[in-house]
């Protein structure tokens, strides 16, 4: 739980009759992780104004596995940047573990994510100066760990994604798909409370993707919060609940029949491994979620 971690004690674990000077009334019980309430963002290019995210209402439980998905341009992308601070939403209001985030500093918001939240770019961002293994070890000591600590737990990650003898290599001379890999390898690096990943196998084949999901999985299970973009219904099937944006909006918002990580580790007909049980995406979440991709 963060909460108990955030510094400044700006958080509590169950809101008050005192607590956020919001609009709405607090909940009753503890937080949820995540919770997003009207938010807009309208982009100014040079065409005039673009508006990515039109209104979108999201509360993510603690420990919930969610996937998001919706066509290219639909705003998924831009929605994660705003949950995680990378991008200030123009309107609406954010809040994390019970604090509001969306009207934090760029500074606050870097240290929130250090300690807290994993975020898997779309395109990596892997810092290429620096060889796999530091990329790693990195995130992990700017987390919090002591150097024994960090690395533990870039052998443990790098071991998981079959990337050990890749370690010393620069991200430059990788494949796609070994950059993504480190790159969720990094943003686990801190066992974040939230994770963020936007399209973390879009460049795998099966084999990497099932380790991917595993991972995803396993943190899942120890009660890490996970939002994971996907545009591939059969990585979708491992999430509890799948998300549909379309037009900046959420247009489904479903949980997956059965709930849980195991479900969709062994459902997903391309991801079953050779020896597992036969695929069965059945919910009707995830039929509607491919009827809308059409
Ligand atoms: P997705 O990830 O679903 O493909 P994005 O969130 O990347 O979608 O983009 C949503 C919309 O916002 C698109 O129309 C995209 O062109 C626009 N957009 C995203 N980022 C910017 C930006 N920095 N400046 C202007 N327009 C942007
Ligand atoms: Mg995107």
């Amino acid at each position: 739980m963060i909460g108990a971690r955030l510094a400044g004690g700006a958080t509590r674990s169950r809101p008050g009759p005192a607590a956020p000077a919001s609009p709405r009334p607090a909940p009753p019980g503890p937080p949820d992780l995540l919770r997003a309430s009207a938010i807009t963002k309208i982009f100014q290019a040079d065409g005039g104004q673009v508006p990515a995210i039109r209104g979108v209402d999201l509360t993510l439980g603690r420990g919930q596995f969610v996937a998001v998905m919706g066509p290219s341009g639909s705003g998924k992308s831009t929605l994660l940047h705003l949950l995680g601070g990378l991008e200030r939403p123009t309107s609406g209001e954010i809040w994390l573990d019970g604090r509001r985030v969306d009207t934090l500093s760029q500074a606050k918001w870097a240290v929130l994510r250090r300690r807290h939240v994993g975020f898997v770019f779309q395109f990596f961002n892997l810092l290429s100066n620096m060889t796999v293994a530091d990329n790693v070890e990195l995130a992990a000591l700017m987390g919090g760990a002591t150097r024994r600590q960090a690395a533990q737990r870039r052998d443990e990650l790098l071991g998981e994604l079959g990337l050990r003898g890749r370690a010393d290599a620069a991200p430059a001379r990788l494949s796609g798909g070994e950059q993504q890999r480190v790159a969720l390898a990094r943003a686990m690096a801190n066992r974040p409370s939230l994770l963020l990943a936007d399209e973390p196998t879009g460049n795998l084949d099966s084999a990497a993707s099932r380790a991917v999901l595993r991972l995803l999985g396993r943190a899942h299970a120890d009660g890490q919060t996970i939002l994971m973009v996907t545009h591939d219904a059969r990585v979708a099937s491992a999430a509890e609940r799948v998300i549909c944006l379309s037009d900046g909006m959420v247009v489904d918002d479903a949980l997956m029949c059965p709930p849980g990580p195991a479900a969709g580790l062994t459902a997903a007909p391309g991801l079953a491994a050779p020896s597992g049980p036969p695929a069965s995406p059945s919910s009707a979440a995830l039929a509607r979620v491919l009827r809308l991709r059409g």
